[in-house]
């Protein structure tokens, strides 16, 4: 049985205070009862702050990028070893949002999600096809390049220690939300493409979706067989919206 996972996706957005104040609605909704692991990825600044405050609690930390270099001369970038020094556990590499508005190809992606690894993070590794190419039926073919430049850069067996978070684009932040069919089917043909490379590994790869995911529709996802949890951004800002993703996560 695969470990529901949780994940809020913060992007730009908050302040100290309000990082302090959606962490401790969060940590108190959690309680103690068991549930599926959960994780916020607050902006950069707010991170050591917000390890420290979720320290003790169930509740994970991570990035939103990462460099691929371990340091050096490379102005405004944070190593992977950084992240791991102010207590993040996670990062999430090849979000949609830096593929498209800064550039990165699945090559530097992947070469993220190694240097991730290799400091100890735990990559989330985002992919999705734009509408463009859903609607031209090209998603299995998107997918499976972002997928494909991970498996040749570091090998099936690296994803036993990472998760993958699939985000159709057209469903990030528009509140349209793929069907439970849709996101299903591309989650199985993820899932079958690792398991040509690792069927065990396969089996126990956390599959997370993202996009537009909220409480109301939360169920109806989580519920099909190969979507393990939710990456969430919009709903993640209140803990209250987060909570409800996780009840659902707990019961579904
Ligand atoms: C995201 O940013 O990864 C995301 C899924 O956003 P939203 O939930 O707002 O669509």
């Amino acid at each position: 049985m695969r470990k529901r996972l949780i994940a809020g996706n913060w992007k730009m957005n908050g302040s100290a205070a309000a990082s302090r104040e959606l962490v401790a609605g969060i940590v108190d909704g959690l309680g103690a009862a068991e549930g599926p692991e959960t994780l916020v990825c607050p902006p950069f600044p707010y991170l050591a702050a917000v390890a420290a405050q979720a320290e003790g609690t169930p509740l994970a930390v991570g990035a939103q990028n990462v460099s691929e270099h371990a340091s050096g001369a490379y102005t405004g970038e944070t190593a992977p070893a950084m992240l791991v020094d102010v207590g993040c556990r996670y990062v999430i590499v090849g979000h949609s949002e830096r593929r498209s508005l800064y550039g990165e190809t699945s090559a530097q992606v992947a070469a993220k999600y190694a240097a991730a690894q290799s400091a100890g993070l735990t990559p989330i590794l985002c992919v999705g096809e734009s509408l463009a190419e859903r609607e031209s039926g090209a998603t299995e073919d998107v997918v499976a390049e972002q997928l494909d430049a991970v498996l040749a850069h570091s090998g099936v067996a690296s994803l036993a220690k990472a998760v993958v978070a699939y985000e159709p684009v057209w469903a990030i932040g528009t509140g349209r939300v793929a069907t439970p069919e849709q996101a299903q089917d591309v989650h199985a043909f993820i899932r079958g493409r690792v398991a040509d490379g690792d069927a065990g590994v396969a089996a126990g790869l956390r599959l997370l979706y993202g996009g537009s995911m909220k409480g109301d529709n939360a169920p109806g996802l989580l519920a099909m067989p190969d979507i393990d949890g939710g990456l969430i951004g919009g709903a993640s800002l209140k803990a209250a919206d987060f909570l409800a993703i996780v009840a659902a996560a707990a019961t579904n």
